[in-house]
């Protein structure tokens, strides 16, 4: 069998127990898929600024590039107030790593919640998140001023990768994945009605990527959405969508509206993904009010330890996780309190693994 490195970031509160649940998920694999893993434990997060006086070690970011496969981040916290020499690893650590594209499912269990089946897959280096604000006064009053950059390459970029996860999301339900959609659509958001010219080179750059390649991408429907209007379609007939693809700021906007559809935010799963690196990561936060009590929901991290695999090249070690998740939800027996449920963690990941 081969042997992958996989880093482990728990960071802080609930993330120091929900990345032992990957852990375990990872080990517990059946042996047919012939991969064996070997983990390495690296720090990052708040309690570790206040330790070391740094959130994110040198030495992580080498063990990452030198030695990682791939990787997990649980959660850190990020204090309201400003806290001098602090700022969050995870976004140093996607900027350090090239990790270009967030990409976030949204999927209901069939029969439970609203039936929704979509990927939101969000540019994530720039856009107004460069953060080069600024603020002067006028006649006595203040004015602030944010800086909203979106490049050709990066727009080229997340697109071509939103039109391959429509392929291979296609592929995979022709594996046998149940699935809303039978063929695949890529729906690009934009507000170029009004943002003519930084949003408009946006959808008309991920339009060029999907016309270069009619061999490739022909099979894909072409779609475009307004992002306030998208809003609206989301909630109302979230079905409709299958691949959507965003600039930062929408993308990000989006993805927690979308969270939304699906019940618990200890469900939702996301993948930090570049060209030759990802970081799986659940897209709650580290969750003070529940910290140390054995009970947040593993299933986010579960999930995107399956999305680390897929975009890693593991679709079937990856699809038997998905399968084993989806089953447990559907039965909704063995679920923590965020879905009304009375277990533990760690009965929850038990309850996965048996379905292997
Ligand atoms: P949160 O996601 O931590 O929690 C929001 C609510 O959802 C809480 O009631 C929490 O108990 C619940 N919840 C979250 N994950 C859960 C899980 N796996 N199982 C069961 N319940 C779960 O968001 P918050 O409370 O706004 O933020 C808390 C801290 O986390 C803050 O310091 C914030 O900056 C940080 N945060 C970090 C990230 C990240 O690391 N990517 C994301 C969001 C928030
Ligand atoms: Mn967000």
């Amino acid at each position: 069998p081969k042997t992958l490195t996989i880093g482990l970031i728990p960071g802080d509160g609930i993330g120091k127990e929900v990345i032992p649940a990957g852990k375990q998920i990872l080990q517990a694999l059946p042996s047919q898929y012939g991969l064996n893993f070997k983990f390495l434990d690296l720090r990052a997060g708040f309690e570790e600024f206040q330790k070391s006086g740094v959130a994110l070690p040198d030495e992580t970011v080498e063990i990452l590039k030198k030695s990682c496969d791939g990787a997990l981040f649980g959660a850190v916290s990020s204090p309201t107030y400003k806290v001098k020499g602090y700022s969050s690893p995870i976004v140093a650590l996607r900027k350090k790593m090239g990790l270009y594209a967030n990409v976030r499912p949204v999927k209901w269990v069939e029969g439970v919640g609203i039936p929704v089946d979509m990927v939101i897959v969000r540019e994530n280096t720039e856009d107004l998140y460069i953060k080069e604000e600024r603020i002067y006064e006028k006649n006595g009053q203040k004015i602030a001023e944010a800086i909203k950059r979106i490049s050709e390459n990066a727009s080229r970029k997340i697109g071509k990768m939103a039109f391959e996860i429509a392929l291979n999301r296609q592929h995979v339900r022709e594996l046998g994945g149940s699935s809303l959609h039978k063929s695949p659509s890529v729906t690009v958001i934009h507000k170029s009605n009004v943002l003519s010219v930084s949003d408009g080179l946006f959808r008309e750059t991920v339009k060029k990527v999907y016309e270069s390649d009619p061999a490739r991408y022909g099979s894909i429907e072409y779609k475009e959405q307004i992002v306030d209007s998208m809003v609206y379609k989301m909630f109302r007939e979230p079905a409709q969508f299958d691949v959507v693809v965003a600039p930062n700021l929408y993308g990000d906007i989006l993805s927690d509206g979308a969270a939304a559809l699906v019940g618990s935010l200890g469900v939702v799963s996301s993948a930090n993904v570049g060209d030759d690196f990802v970081i799986g990561e659940p897209t709650h936060g580290s969750a003070p009010d529940i910290q140390g009590k054995g009970i947040a929901n593993p299933v986010a991290t579960i999930r995107s330890t399956a999305m680390m695999l897929e975009f890693m090249g593991y679709q079937e070690p990856a699809a038997k996780i998905f399968s084993a998740v989806d089953e447990n939800l559907k039965e909704n027996k063995v679920t923590t309190p965020d879905l009304g449920g009375k277990s533990s963690t760690q009965e929850v990941v038990e309850d996965i693994i048996r379905r292997f």
